[in-house]
């Protein structure tokens, strides 16, 4: 009997509850820490900026001393080059400033060098503009107020996040550990680029692409990577691999061999050593898909079988396993965005499953479709910028409003 098929957002749920985050945190330096969890939340010790200051190179002036935009000659009482202290400010005089130079007590407008005519070899100078109290002046705490949590735990980090946790003076930050993935492909027909010319491929064979773009997507993910290549398609070899790889990772990653035709050996080997849930997932490409728990030395490692096809795979990856691994990290924000785009393509035949279309943006900013949408045309994922997320019945006309997921927020 055919198993109903089950909702995506359902899979993804009762993923996300095997999530639990790792245990282990550990300091690393900010330098380092691009694209990893934050453990804990960063609060700044200071304000930033810590004190008042330019934001232009020109004068510092008392707007009550200058007479008015047709130009009020004063005496340069000081010179206050950026990471030098200030004086106060003498009434009646100017301090020449430069950007990012404290502002000295006292003045309360910066008027720009443009306006500005020096004289006197830079003793004195003509201010020819009338400025507004405040102008050019950052001021303390614009950015941070000391105490507040500038980065809160479960941050993804990103390098706009490292130079704020380093604008606060943090040099390291407390991060998941890098979760440990043992990836296997299987499939008697694979072969590896490199071993095996393309002119000498024995009939049947075809070459392992999944590998290639499963490890580069564990690694964008912060994840330490076992590449335990090939495993035969044999029931004796999969056991062995699974429960070797076991003992030492947090998660098993395998592609193929996850449907239930004689040779796919995932299903019974992993029920012979934890437990597995096959589910069929209502959504093309990418229809099976496992998860399971083997036991480990102390824990049960986490398990999940990719179907073989190979957009299938890079799919189910991107929906499926990049959130479970960002939730194992302590991420608070696993799921990707959607964003709404307008077709520039026509989808005429609805699907009883939810679609993921490979699109790609054209010069007017619409979507184009890629022509062959088929599970083993992985040239649509290398030529899309993503893909249009359609509901399952769904048909799009030309001009119809879509979701699209951009590929810059799944594969980072
Ligand atoms: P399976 O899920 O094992 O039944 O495989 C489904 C289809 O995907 C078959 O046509 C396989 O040859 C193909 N396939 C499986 N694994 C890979 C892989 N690692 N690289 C490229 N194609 C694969
Ligand atoms: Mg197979």
């Amino acid at each position: 009997m055919r198993a109903p098929l089950k909702p995506l957002d359902e899979a993804l749920a009762d993923l996300l509850a095997q999530a639990v985050p790792l245990l282990g945190v550990e300091r690393v330096d900010t330098f380092d820490a691009d694209g990893r969890v934050l453990r804990e939340g960063a609060t700044s010790p200071l304000q930033v900026p810590p004190a008042d200051n330019s934001s232009m190179d020109g004068y510092a002036v008392r707007v009550a001393d200058l007479a008015g935009p047709a130009g009020t000659e004063l005496p340069v009482s000081q010179r206050i080059p950026a990471g030098s202290a200030a004086q106060p400010l003498a009434a009646g005089t100017a301090a020449r400033i430069f950007t990012g130079a404290p502002v000295p007590a006292g003045a309360d407008a910066i008027v720009m060098q443009e306006d500005c005519e020096a004289l006197q070899g830079g003793e004195r100078v003509r201010i020819n503009a009338m400025p507004a109290a405040g102008q050019w002046i950052r001021r303390a705490g614009e950015d941070i107020t000391r105490g507040v949590q500038v980065l809160s735990a479960g941050t993804r980090l990103g390098p706009a996040a490292l130079g704020l946790a380093a604008s606060i003076g943090l040099a390291q930050l407390a991060v998941s550990r890098r979760p440990r993935v043992a990836l296997f492909s299987t499939g008697d027909e694979l072969v590896m680029p490199g071993e095996v010319a393309p002119e000498q491929l024995p009939p049947g064979a075809i070459y392992n692409s999944n590998r290639f773009f499963l490890r580069a997507m564990l690694r964008r993910l912060g994840c330490e990577v076992t590449d335990l290549g090939i495993v035969p398609d044999r029931r004796d070899a999969t056991i062995d691999a699974l429960q070797g790889a076991a003992a030492s990772h947090d998660l098993i990653l395998t592609s193929g061999g996850v449907s239930v035709g004689e040779e796919d050996h995932i299903k019974p080997a992993v029920e012979a050593l934890g437990e597995l849930r096959l589910w069929q997932i209502a959504m093309k490409p990418g229809k099976p898909f496992a998860y399971g728990r083997i036991p480990g030395a102390r824990v049960a490692a986490h398990f999940m079988g990719l179907p073989g096809n190979p957009v299938s795979s890079f799919v189910t990856f991107s929906l499926l396993v990049r959130p479970f691994l960002l939730a194992l990290q302590g991420a608070a924000d696993v799921a990707p965005r959607a964003m709404a785009a307008t077709a520039a393509f026509d989808w005429p035949r609805a699907d009883k499953r939810r679609e993921f279309l490979r699109v790609r943006w054209n010069a007017e900013g619409r979507l184009e479709r890629f022509g062959n949408q088929s599970s083993g045309v992985l040239t649509s994922a290398a030529w899309g910028d993503g893909v249009v997320d359609n509901p399952a019945g769904q048909t799009i006309a030309r001009g119809d409003v879509v979701r699209f997921i951009s590929f810059a927020d799944l594969l980072s």
